[in-house]
């Protein structure tokens, strides 16, 4: 049957080629009536089309145990949407040069009422098989656009909010619609929203993605490339499309151990990125060796717990009056960095 479908199908002149996914589920072990059956073979078919290539799928209990998890994420997720109680918290960008906060990003925060705090991981590909996503992501970029207008209101310096995209948003038909309307209602200046999409994202349908771009490039919202380097990289689209900042995936900043060799992914991006002149940000620092090789090299900007976890708002706003880490700095910066932490001393003393 995969071979028979795979075969490509004529329809009004255009070869389609048709993806498939099988499940399998045997009587009587898997169900003794066809509802059974059939709901198992289902669930084998989601399981076989995770894989991401044609293949077929024998239903096996343990992915009843899943499913099972999947619906009570669901039912539990639909019920937070509609009380608006997932919440972002916010991870600050760093500027490598001077050591400022340039940005922050948004990254969804979710408490399951019986398995507490879950991953984004966990949950955003629930609620984009089930559509969820599209309240889910609206109600992100408001607060998202609502917190950073109070900020700057406040006198707070934040140059952009980040806000990720799922690819089901992006393609959405109202998705720019919405986008506008958000920034209109919260009056936050597009030049301080950055979308971050990943690179399959934008490649998926690579010319329906560059018109799709030309509205909000042309009313500056920033836009970044989550997880550079990653997927399927066709290095042609950082021309083609109008991209601001690649940020290259964690998984190679994370080899920087100090060899060379390890570290050259990481040089060649920056290097490259300079070159296109756009702003290339370092995602997942952990440790002061991954910070060294990107700050030697010019690296405009980093992210990663080195310098501060996500956190709730009200702490980020403490972030931005006080600044990450002093480490970060190193050379000329140093000094204005050491009068930045005398002015916390002299606050903290202060307040006592
Ligand atoms: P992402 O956009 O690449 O966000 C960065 C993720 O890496 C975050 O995980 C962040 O907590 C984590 N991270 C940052 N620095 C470090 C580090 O130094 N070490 C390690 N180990 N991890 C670090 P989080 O919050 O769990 O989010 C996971 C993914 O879920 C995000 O990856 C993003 O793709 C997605 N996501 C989160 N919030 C949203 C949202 O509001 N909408 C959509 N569509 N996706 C979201
Ligand atoms: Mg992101
Ligand atoms: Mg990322």
């Amino acid at each position: 049957m995969l071979h028979a479908v795979a075969e490509a199908h004529s329809i009004d002149l255009h070869e389609l080629h048709v993806p498939t996914s099988i499940g399998v589920s045997v009587y009587p072990d898997d169900g003794l009536d066809a509802e059974t059956l059939i709901k198992n073979a289902d669930t084998a078919m989601y399981q076989a089309k995770e894989n991401g290539h044609p293949c077929y799928q024998f239903f096996t209990p343990a992915m009843n145990v899943r499913a099972v998890a999947r619906q009570s994420i669901e039912e539990s997720l639909r019920r937070a949407v509609e009380r608006q109680e997932s919440n972002p918290h916010d991870q600050p960008k760093v500027d490598l040069r001077t050591g400022e906060i340039t940005g922050a990003e948004a990254l969804i925060r979710w408490t399951h009422p019986v398995r507490g705090m879950i991953s984004p991981a966990e949950f955003i590909p629930v609620a984009e098989d089930t559509g969820l996503i599209l309240p889910v992501g609206n109600w992100v970029l408001r607060e998202a656009c609502r917190q950073a207008r109070a900020w700057l209101d406040a006198g707070l310096p934040l140059t952009t909010m980040a806000v990720n995209i799922s690819s089901m948003e992006f393609r959405a038909e109202h998705f720019l619609g919405g986008v506008f309307a958000i920034l209109n209602d919260t009056g936050l200046d597009p030049k301080s929203l950055e979308l971050e999409l990943t690179e399959n994202v934008l490649l998926k349908r690579a010319e329906s993605t560059e018109s799709m771009l030309k509205a909000p490039r042309a009313s500056g919202i920033q836009l970044a490339v989550d997880d550079f380097g990653s997927g399927y990289s066709s290095l042609r689209y950082l021309r083609k499309f109008p991209v601001d900042a690649p940020e290259i995936d964690p998984s190679f900043v994370r080899q920087i151990t100090g060899t060379a060799d390890e570290s050259t992914i990481v040089t060649a991006v920056i290097s490259m990125g300079r070159s296109l002149k756009l702003r290339v940000v370092a995602e997942g620092l952990e440790t002061q060796a991954q910070l060294t090789l990107p700050q030697d090299q010019k690296c405009d900007e980093a992210q990663g717990y080195y310098f501060s976890r996500p956190v709730p708002p009200e702490q980020f706003a403490k972030l931005l009056k006080n600044g990450v880490r002093e480490a970060i700095l190193t050379g000329t910066a140093r000094k204005t960095c050491q009068r930045r932490i005398a002015i916390r001393f002299t606050k903290t003393f202060l307040t006592g």
